[in-house]
């Protein structure tokens, strides 16, 4: 940002639930519910669902959902711009009667011929394309001829102190008359998002650059209105990893992809809040108060930022490891029904599973995963690996289950666990690591995971031994290997 802001400040996001909250759109609410935040005021939510046919209640609902477990909160709203229409109409009929505005007869089609013209020849819109002349205007009205209302634009540079990117002008020459009602009566965008930011008294406009050159048309509707201008920033766009706007092309691009990747919420607001803003020193990994504390606009930054999903997978793996539990226990529970865990979800053995493993996944989608075999009966044993454990002792299956047997009579803690396997191992004269692979192996048919005797006292006595029995089973049963 190129100058200090002081507050308290009246802001808004205004997303069009056209589809699902892109992350774009995601830091935009962020940076603007933090400059709430940080210098008060009030930070407001207004759904513009004007464009009926694209817009929905369902993605209006995805939306605010979205917005809600990123954990973004709103002062006021939502509110619904198409219930508004009355008063966007009202206010184009007061820019008519005050001859800001007048009727145009002239089809899209038309004016679209005349606009390539006019680029051709380097002259203006306006040039070849006068306005009606008020006779015309009474003769087509009162035949019933359709028309659009056009607001006038001024006719001088119009220029934007851009709170981001500084002043930037937008010179006479440039600017068209546009159109604030359709020719079936209903207001456009331009019409309905001035009024509206006047009505709710916003006074700090911050949103994607995508809307820059809309913002000298806005600024002559808000004068012509005759409301103050609010301050402006055009925050720059973000870009996927092929140095073009974010898109599916590279990957995910909705809050709602990155949930259903099982990336924490707070990781990926931290994510998004750096992309574009830093605190000014070398700290990445923040909690949302430090955020608050740290957040100044003024080092909002004007160039755009690449999404680097390696970045916000390390950032998540940072949360998996450090989040409260009050925070993290409930998001990684919403991933347990599609594993079928929905039963166990509450369960004092699925808390100690999900605490065992959290800092062993890298998200949640991994983490539902890993924790599936405190509460399957079925295990897959890998072949190569359980040949490995075979060749490294040829009394395994015999030493395994005298491990089984003595399991059954020990505590079922980590101490006690452990003494037993190592006792077994010298009495036996094996390593202890010929002992614990193939137990790991047994109870969670891998070769990694958290600390086996974690894992053990975990799986309980009873699912250790029928695993450790049937793994027995399974090593007895593995063909001879081929001779070569
Ligand atoms: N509804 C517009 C959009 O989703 C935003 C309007 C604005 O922020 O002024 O792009």
């Amino acid at each position: 940002m190129t100058t200090t802001l002081s507050g308290p400040v009246r802001v808004r996001f205004a997303p069009s639930p056209t589809g699902n909250l892109h992350v774009g759109g995601a830091r935009t609410a962020i940076y603007n519910e933090l400059l709430v935040k940080s210098l008060g005021g009030a930070f407001i939510l207004r759904i513009e669902d004007t464009d009926r046919e694209r817009s929905d209640d369902a993605k209006t609902r995805q939306i605010i959902d979205a917005m809600h477990w990123l954990g973004i909160s709103v002062d006021e709203g939502p509110f619904l711009q198409s219930e508004r229409y009355a008063r966007h109409s009202e206010r184009a009929a007061e820019l008519l009667s005050k001859g800001l505005a007048y009727r145009d007869f002239r089809s899209s089609e038309a004016i679209e011929e005349v606009r390539k013209r006019a680029h051709a020849e380097g002259v203006t819109l306006k040039s070849l394309a006068p306005e009606p002349t008020a006779e015309e205007t009474e003769r087509r009205l009162a035949a019933g001829d359709p028309s659009v209302v056009r607001f006038r634009m001024p006719e001088e540079e119009i220029v934007v102190h851009d709170l981001v990117r500084g002043d930037v002008s937008f010179p006479a020459e440039v600017h068209e008359d546009l159109v604030i009602l359709r020719a079936d009566g209903s207001p456009t965008y331009h019409l309905s998002v001035v009024c509206d930011d006047i009505d709710m008294a916003v006074d700090l406009v911050l949103r994607g650059e995508d809307h820059l050159s809309n913002t000298p048309k806005h600024i002559a509707l808000f004068r012509a209105l005759g409301a103050t201008v609010p301050r402006f920033g055009h925050l720059p766009l973000i870009l996927g990893a092929d140095k073009k706007r974010l898109s599916k092309r590279t990957g995910a691009t909705s809050v709602e992809e990155f949930q259903s990747q099982g990336i924490l919420p707070q990781a990926l607001y931290n994510y998004l809040v750096l992309l574009g803003w830093s605190p000014g020193d070398d700290r990445e990994v923040m909690t949302k108060d430090e955020i608050v504390a740290a957040f100044t606009a003024a080092r909002l930054g004007g160039s755009a930022s690449v999404f680097d999903v390696d970045k916000l997978a390390w950032m998540n793996t940072q949360y998996m490891v450090n989040l409260s539990d009050d925070e993290f226990m409930p998001q990684a529970k919403t991933f347990l029904p599609a594993v079928g865990l929905a039963a166990e979800a509450n369960s004092e053995r699925m808390a100690r599973a999900l605490t065992l493993h959290r800092v062993r996944s890298a998200n949640l989608v991994e983490l539902a995963e890993q924790v599936g075999i405190y509460f399957s009966d079925e295990v897959e044993f890998d072949e190569t690996l359980s040949r490995k454990y075979l060749r490294k002792d040829e009394n395994l299956v015999s030493h395994l289950t005298e491990l089984s047997r003595r399991f059954a009579t020990s505590d079922f803690t980590v101490d006690a666990l452990d003494g037993v396997l190592r006792a077994l191992a010298e009495e036996v004269g094996v390593g202890a690591g010929a002992l614990i692979h193939p137990t790991r192996m047994a109870l969670s048919g891998s070769k990694s995971g958290p600390p086996l005797f974690d894992l053990v006292a975990l799986m309980g006595s009873e699912r250790t031994e029928a695993r450790m029995a049937q793994y027995g089973e399974y090593l007895a049963a593995l063909p001879p290997e081929a001779e070569g």
